[in-house]
């Protein structure tokens, strides 16, 4: 349930309900919407704890949220949130972030050589795997903590925020103190203790969707997240499994005006996975940006025929420069910026 605070509510009234709530044996999560303070609680309290809390000074109502991710949905909070990563807003009427770098981190030059592509192309985020989740335990696994080296060494050299895998919940401290945002990616969307994880580690988490996976599954992914008391979560849609082949996955595009109606977190679109192909992802980018996505993941290298990792769908720089270019075109006909 939400508890609305009265525009006029102290600081203390807001205080106090926090800690009535805490002495029910629930957590509290406030938040503020349209100049008010909201007081979310996790859990179920029973009609007489609930009726003693209307009666509190500053408490204007008692809502019941209807939807099993009561956090994260738009009935908590009708404003969309920011998600700041470093100098970098995602979300509301920021402008539309490009996130872009190589699937893996590979080695030190090529790495910020990426890097140095992604901000002469306009990028504002540079992504790379350290962590791989990798489909055949045969392939390239990652450079693990010597890979977050080496993002955290390109975020020094170039500025850029840095968003990157991350595979296990034991791993998740160490990813945390190289990186500005952390990743869960489409493998581990229900991995239900690495999620919680996240959670507990007080960064930015960008949470794409289970390939197989529902708009509902993922906002109760999510809920795992804020429920830990991490408010700072991105979504990402990245196509889901169909029957056609044709591409890699199927790019959910409903996913971002269905995401906005139900929730009030930034939503942004990896067309590279999606696509599988890099001659499509141009395309994908343009409309994922007409349709309102918060941002862009891209995938680029700069030889993208020796990357170990997705090369037949990274981009070039140069063609990450172009749809930078057109994607800015595009939010601009669509009243945003980028
Ligand atoms: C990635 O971003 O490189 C990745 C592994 O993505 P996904 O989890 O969407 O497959
Ligand atoms: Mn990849």
């Amino acid at each position: 349930m939400i508890i609305k605070m009265s525009p006029q509510a102290t600081q203390g009234d807001i205080d106090y309900v926090v800690a009535r709530i805490s002495s029910l044996g629930f957590r509290a999560h406030v938040s503020t919407d349209v100049g008010r303070a909201l007081v979310g609680v996790v859990g179920s309290i029973d009609i007489s704890a609930s009726a003693a809390l209307s009666g509190l000074r500053g408490v204007e109502e008692i809502l019941p949220i209807r939807k099993a991710y009561r956090l994260a949905s738009r009935e908590y909070r009708s404003e969309s949130s920011i998600v700041r990563v470093g100098s970098v807003a995602i979300g509301a009427d920021a402008p539309v972030v490009i996130m872009a770098g190589p699937c893996s981190v590979e080695g030190r030059e090529a790495l910020l050589e990426a890097a140095d592509a992604v901000k002469k192309a306009g990028g504002r985020m540079l992504r790379g795997g350290a962590f791989k989740p990798r489909t055949s335990p045969y392939s390239f696994q990652g450079m693990a903590e010597e890979g977050l080296q080496l993002l955290a060494e390109a975020r020094e050299a170039t500025g850029l925020p840095v968003v990157t895998e991350v595979i296990a919940p034991e791993t998740v401290p160490m990813v945390a103190e190289y990186a500005d945002m952390l990743q869960i990616g489409t493998r581990n969307m229900q991995n239900f203790p690495l999620l919680m994880a996240v959670g507990r580690a007080g960064k930015p988490v960008l949470l794409k969707r289970g390939m197989m996976s529902t708009i509902e599954e993922l906002l109760l992914s999510a809920e795992y997240i804020l429920s830990q008391g991490n408010h700072q979560v991105v979504l990402c849609e990245r196509g889901v499994r169909g029957f056609d082949t044709v591409t890699r996955n199927t790019l959910d595009i409903s996913a971002v005006p269905v995401l906005r109606e139900l929730t009030h977190l930034p939503v942004i679109i990896d067309p590279s996975h999606a696509a599988g192909r890099r001659s499509l992802v141009p395309a994908l980018c343009r409309s994922a940006v007409a349709a309102g996505a918060d941002g862009l993941l891209i995938e680029m290298h700069p030889r993208p025929d020796q990357a170990l990792s997705d090369g037949e769908q990274s981009v070039t720089p140069e063609q990450l420069s172009r749809i930078i270019a057109d994607c800015g075109k595009v939010a601009t006909a669509v009243g945003r910026t980028l």
